[in-house]
């Protein structure tokens, strides 16, 4: 298993539509493997493949994780105990249902690194899809898991969250953003 780089706005490979896998092979497995580590080693909950340069709709998640992240705030008691334990992998994942119902949660994005804002979305979902082992498995998804799911599945669309933000908002966090590479790249 690797450790691979992440790939931060506004580089155009994000805007990219992933395809889907053809069959769940072990190529596919160690492409999740790959995700995971690289996922838990920047403390994130989610990344999409595209996130890593791979334009396969192949998502991973672990939500359990969730104390690691700064979307996470101990003062949500409907967050506190989700249940949920270990990885999640999702392969070719639709969306079959959505809740009428919608929630504010606030995001952030390994892509994005440093910036979180609210963005609302269904609170319930429903997700078909293959697992690790290439089975076909449907999932129902509410709190952070329908949040994730569903920020995860727009990167496949090749769309960030910040897409979902206004415009004044998101072109104030990319200047931010390139102000702070070309600071990093003057310390250099
Ligand atoms: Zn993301």
């Amino acid at each position: 298993m690797t450790i691979r780089p992440i790939i931060e706005v506004p580089d155009k490979r994000l805007k990219t539509v992933s395809q889907p896998v053809a069959e769940v092979t072990d190529d596919t497995r160690a492409l999740m493997d790959d995700m995971l580590d690289t996922m838990y080693d920047a403390n994130g909950i989610g990344l999409a493949a595209i996130q890593v340069g791979v334009a396969d709709r192949v998502i991973v998640m672990d939500i359990s994780r969730r104390e690691q992240w700064h979307g996470a705030t101990e003062d949500d008691p409907e967050e506190a105990d989700t249940g949920e334990t270990g990885p999640r992998f999702f392969v070719n994942p639709e969306i079959v249902w959505v809740s009428e119902e919608t929630r504010n949660y606030q995001e952030g994005c390994l892509s994005v690194p440093g910036f979180y804002d609210d963005v609302a979305r269904p609170a319930q979902c429903r997700v078909a899809f293959l697992d690790y082992d290439g089975k076909a498995q449907e999932l129902a998804c509410d709190g952070l898991l329908a949040t994730c799911i569903q920020h995860e599945m727009d990167h496949l669309e090749g769309i960030v969250f910040l897409d979902r933000l206004s415009r004044l908002k998101r072109q104030m966090v990319l200047k931010k953003i390139a102000k702070a590479e070309r600071d990093t790249a003057r310390a250099e």
